[in-house]
């Protein structure tokens, strides 16, 4: 069963499935809906981390 959902930590939206688009950091993986969002969160992790909370 795969009934996860991943957000998106940039623009918030959720995901009803893993992406192409993702990140890893500290162990986990972060996916995001386009590669403009896994960007931003690649220059800013710390900050869209927090966000993420
Ligand atoms: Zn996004």
């Amino acid at each position: 069963m795969s009934n996860k959902r991943f957000k998106d930590a940039v623009c918030r939206t959720w995901l009803k499935k893993e992406t192409k688009n993702k990140a890893e950091k500290d162990g986990k993986t972060y996916y995001f809906c386009s590669p403009a969002c896994k960007e931003k969160f690649e220059k800013d992790m710390e900050k869209y981390l927090k966000l993420a909370g």
